[in-house]
């Protein structure tokens, strides 16, 4: 449950606003902005959360981004059920290896306890692949590409953070089957194309695309893809979506074969294990978004997923009005919101018997991108008054061309807060030779880019020295402390000859980001 009291509590905050400084409290910050914003409720089920319909509209912006791409591309949607016998979840062992401490089980029905129990899918590959190996026949059936839409369960005992991590999720899961290594493997870049778009485009987040190292990568994988984020206010690195070249592992396992197209007439044809991929992008997107972008005064939502854009809240209304002002007045505020809503935006009036002040608070702990202020003063000049939730910046703006100048204004919006998100990470972002200079660096919440052999004994190395360097307090709710590897970012800066490890005296293979992590 959120707590009340704090070391972050803001001086003389009112109450129904946002009373922890997001600086000195972040996890109390955190709470605060989504439960008070509405995006997010607490529940009784330790690790579970509701998502109000202030986040399932951002949601619901993702999925329909995201759907149209794969869509597309040939991407079809189905449904599987959300059980899965032990006996397949268990055919592919490093996967199985991976997830089993998180597993949750179904064991009794009613009073009666089950024959066997039956596992909850923490992801589907075990849930699909059965039927993949039924319904791909020949290489005519290839490439097969199925998502869904579900949620998933991961009992994990990493302390559970709204979005971030929770333990009931909502994603998406694409599975795909492919003729050759090359086809699975331009899948998977694309996806993770549309991931990072999902972030940028939508969200106004930056994020870095890479590897994975062999340490982090996907249970049962060939090799993991990823997009890397970053929260500036406590300097950890976030794994933003994740696309898997699954190889052939799966399809070995589950048998899953065509017979070879290539080889040559009336010899016997051979069998060819196909290629797979599975690429997942969840509710985090939301969390990281937050993180990102809130202030002190509540949520600031990105105007292409805000699902209110803008308010338009009346002025002058008071005990002193004549009923001319108010019925000039009440007309300019429709027109604005009708004239908004025409040009496709998503706008409300602001018409509650409360005062201007307490509406422009309402609106902000909420996030509502614009508020336009329109007042008699404004309409003798025949403006209203704009002010944007994300810096605050003012400009009035003529009644007449609102439908032309406030989507300027929300892209404008957009840009900025992208800017500046990327400023601070890339701000953030230390480039270090060796494992000595990586903990006050990141005491300082940065990110750091190192060279480093790729070995895991040497991950683990860095890990803990890492965590012996951290001095911040240690914060029961915190997320890790020693440094892991984010990825190999697919940018990579030279590398030059006989560059060591960071942590070792091999030589390294790469620029590699590291940091403290959700
Ligand atoms: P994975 O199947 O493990 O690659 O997960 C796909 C994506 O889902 C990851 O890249 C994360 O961004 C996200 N994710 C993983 N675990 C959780 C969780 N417990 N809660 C919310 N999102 C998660």
């Amino acid at each position: 449950q959120p707590k009340n009291k704090s070391k972050g509590a803001i001086e003389g905050a009112a109450q129904v606003g946002v009373t922890i400084d997001k600086e000195l409290d972040f996890p109390g910050w955190y709470q605060q902005v989504l439960t008070k914003g509405e995006m997010l409720e607490y529940y009784d089920v330790s690790g579970c959360y509701i998502m109000r319909p202030a986040s399932f509209f951002v949601w619901e912006k993702i999925t329909e981004f995201f759907n149209k791409r794969i869509t597309d591309m040939g991407v079809r949607n189905a449904y599987f059920p959300m059980f899965v016998s032990s006996r397949v979840l268990e055919r592919e062992k490093d996967h199985v290896e991976g997830f089993a401490p998180e597993v949750a089980w179904v064991t009794r029905a009613g009073s009666s306890d089950l024959e066997e129990p039956i596992a909850i899918r923490p992801t589907s590959e075990t849930v699909m692949y059965p039927y993949y190996a039924k319904w791909i026949r020949s290489h005519r059936d290839l490439p097969l590409r199925l998502n869904q839409w579900n949620s998933v369960v991961r009992w994990e005992f990493k302390h559970p953070q709204p979005f971030l991590r929770t333990r009931e999720f909502l994603w998406q899961e694409g599975h795909t089957a492919h003729l050759t290594k090359e086809g699975a493997v331009e899948e998977v870049d694309q996806i993770l194309d549309w991931y990072a778009d999902v972030y940028t485009d939508l969200l106004a987040v930056p994020v870095i695309k890479g590897q994975k190292t062999s340490k982090e990568k996907f249970a049962g994988s060939l090799f993991s893809r990823s997009i890397e984020g970053f929260i500036p206010t406590t300097g950890r690195g976030i794994q933003a979506a994740t696309s898997h070249c699954l190889g052939q592992n799966f399809s070995k396992m589950f048998n899953i074969v065509v017979e070879d197209p290539s080889a040559p007439e009336g010899t016997e044809k051979g069998k060819l294990h196909v290629w797979q991929n599975s690429w997942g992008l969840s509710t985090r997107t939301i969390g990281v978004m937050v993180m990102v972008h809130s202030d002190n005064n509540g949520l600031v939502i990105p105007p292409r997923v805000a699902e209110v854009q803008v308010v338009v809240i009346p002025l002058g209304l008071d005990k002193k009005a004549t009923p001319e002002t108010i019925e000039q007045v009440t007309a300019a505020c429709q027109k604005a919101e009708a004239d908004l809503r025409a040009a496709g935006l998503r706008v409300t009036v602001d018409a509650r018997d409360q005062q201007p002040g307490w509406k422009y608070a309402d609106a902000e702990l909420r996030g509502i991108c614009l508020r336009l202020e329109i007042g008699p003063k404004d309409l003798a000049k025949g403006t209203a008054l704009s002010v944007r939730r994300d810096n605050r910046a003012k400009a009035p703006l003529a009644l007449d061309s609102l439908a032309v100048e406030v989507p300027k204004v929300l892209d404008q919006m957009h840009n900025d807060m992208y800017a500046r998100a990327k400023e601070l990470f890339d701000s953030h972002i230390k480039t270090v030779l060796t494992v000595e200079e990586m903990g006050p660096l990141l005491n300082e919440r940065n990110v750091l880019l190192a060279p480093f052999c790729g070995e895991e004994e040497c991950e683990d190395v860095i890990k803990d020295a890492t965590a012996r360097q951290n001095t911040e307090d240690v914060d029961e709710r915190a997320p890790s402390m020693g440094a892991k590897t984010l990825c190999v970012p697919k940018d990579q800066p030279e590398l030059k000859e006989g560059t060591k490890c960071a942590g070792c005296d091999r030589p390294a293979v790469a620029w590699t980001l590291f940091g403290r992590s959700y």
